[in-house]
């Protein structure tokens, strides 16, 4: 028998899976159960980064909110640990589990697009990708990251910032209302007036307070864009010219720089592979093409381009094809910063050069904007007055390797920090409650964690960027 009264304790010690249980949870859900002999498995086990050879005892691919509470309510009762799992793209491998259950929305893709009242309901496991492009059928677009494969489950929960950043701000300013099971498994809906402190929790609180089944967007119109991929040498004067550039810039375009070695592709010319150079993602939201051009035309004239795949397309090719295959092993440092001028663009350049990782990467990302007109305490994201965030990774082959990348990332991290540093907690890896709190200044902390106390006092939902519950006695 299960228990579902509101806040059961979890028990102390896992009591394993039998076979009389899966066949009870396989008779009350519709989707697929997987198990360690199943075929699809390894397959559905496999996360988006590499390093994490989880082996959960347990992957259910839910169908609907009913199917989601059972799921919880049989982790509860079984003190098994529970992963919830978007589209796997955790930077901490968050969304599987050594022995416990995986609760697997991919299969929960429904989207429903108010054309007219410009607005979209849409289930957690569309992608990013899948979701830009239905909805650009008819010219619209919600902000979401820079990678189509993301899982808009975890995107939205963590805040983010992606190519729209600065026109139509983070993900979580275009979250109109939530469907949430939290971790008694009740089903709520939530927005700014029905439970109201859940809604501000939910948007950059990550998934601690429960299970989100479905997100109401607003939809702005984004047809055409003008953008794409710029490649610059890397110089002090390029890089801090190339920010002030992006920060002067109408809010209409968003910029990523990434600053790195050349990798060996295609498009890159060969005697650039191997040097360092700023391969920036440019994207020009303001509807019309020959502003478009005269807005990116100052970063084109930084130096003479590299690669120049910037023209006008649809909004969704800006997301490169997605690479199944591709699970790469990295270790990351996030941070928010104010200033890149050429002293700190100088320090980035030595730092990039003083690593052999094969991959390697100061990623530079420029805010403002809509985003900043949000006031700190409105949502559970509260970085909104940084004016960057920079996420530092090198890419690692074997476990051997691993500790000299963390002491290169850690180093480069500490060189840069400016302020308090803060981190953004979508690109937080498995860094230690310390970086967690980094995530949220002390009010913001201080209120997730009462929030954590009332809806999950037991801290079921703990496999997260974690806040631990703070509850009243
Ligand atoms: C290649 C890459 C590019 C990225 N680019 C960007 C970017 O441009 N902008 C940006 O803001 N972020 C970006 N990120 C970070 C990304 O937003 C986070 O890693 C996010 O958590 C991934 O979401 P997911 O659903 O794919 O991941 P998952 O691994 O499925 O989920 C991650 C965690 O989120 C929680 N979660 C997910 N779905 C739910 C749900 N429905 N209900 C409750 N909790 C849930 C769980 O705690 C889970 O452990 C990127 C990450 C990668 C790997």
């Amino acid at each position: 028998m299960t228990d579902d009264r509101p806040n059961a304790p979890v028990p102390s010690l896992a009591k394993p899976l039998d076979e009389s249980t899966i066949h009870a949870l396989s008779s009350r859900v519709r989707g697929h159960l997987l198990r360690p002999e199943d075929d699809g498995y390894d397959e559905a086990r496999t996360l988006f980064y590499g390093g994490f050879d989880r082996r959960p005892a347990l992957i259910v691919r839910v169908k609907d909110p009913t199917e989601i509470s059972h799921v919880i309510a049989l982790a509860r009762e079984r003190g098994l640990e529970l992963a919830v799992r978007s589209g796997g793209h955790s930077v901490a491998g968050h969304s599987s589990t050594d022995g416990g259950i995986v609760l697997d929305l991919s299969e929960m893709k429904d989207l429903e697009l108010d054309v007219e009242g410009r607005t979209a309901w849409a289930q957690t496991g569309l992608t990013a990708g899948e979701y830009t492009t239905a909805a650009a059928a008819h010219g619209l677009a919600t902000g979401f990251g820079d990678t189509g494969s993301v899982g808009i489950g975890g995107i939205t929960l963590g805040g983010g910032v992606g190519y729209l950043v600065r026109k139509h701000g983070l993900t979580v300013d275009d979250l109109i209302s939530a469907e949430i099971v939290t971790a008694d498994g009740e089903l709520l809906r939530v927005d700014a007036e029905t439970h109201p402190d859940l809604f501000w929790a939910i948007r950059g609180g990550g998934g601690n307070f429960g299970v989100a089944t479905r997100f109401q967007f607003r939809l702005h119109e984004v047809d055409e864009i003008v953008g794409g991929m710029l490649v610059l040498p890397a110089t002090p004067e390029v890089l801090a010219s190339f920010v002030a550039e992006a920060e002067a810039a109408p809010e209409e375009l968003s910029a990523i720089a990434n600053v790195m070695v050349a990798p060996p592709m295609p498009f890159v010319p060969t005697e650039v592979h191997g040097q360092l150079i700023v391969m920036a993602m440019l994207v020009y939201a303001g509807g019309d093409v020959e502003t478009g051009e005269r807005t990116i035309a100052p970063f084109r004239a930084l130096a003479e381009p590299i690669v120049d795949m910037i023209k006008p397309m649809p909004y969704p090719e800006i997301y490169p094809p997605d690479e199944v295959d591709f699970h790469p092993t990295a270790v990351s440092r996030t941070m928010f910063i104010d200033t890149i001028d050429r002293d700190v663009s100088r320090s980035i350049l030595e730092h990039l050069r003083a690593s052999d990782a094969p991959m390697r990467v100061a990623q530079i990302r420029v805010l403002g904007g809509a985003m900043a007109r949000v006031s700190a305490g409105a949502t559970a994201l509260a970085h909104r007055s940084s004016r960057l965030m920079v996420n530092l990774a090198a890419f690692y082959e074997g476990e051997e390797e691993r500790a000299a990348r963390e002491t290169w990332v850690g180093n480069f991290a500490a060189a840069l920090r400016q302020g308090d540093g803060g981190a953004y907690v979508g690109f937080l890896g498995e860094e230690g409650e310390e970086r967690v709190r980094e995530a949220y200044p002390q009010p913001t902390w201080d209120r997730l964690a009462e929030i954590k106390g009332r809806y999950d006092p037991t801290n079921l939902l703990r496999l997260n960027q974690n806040i631990p519950p703070v509850v009243e006695q």
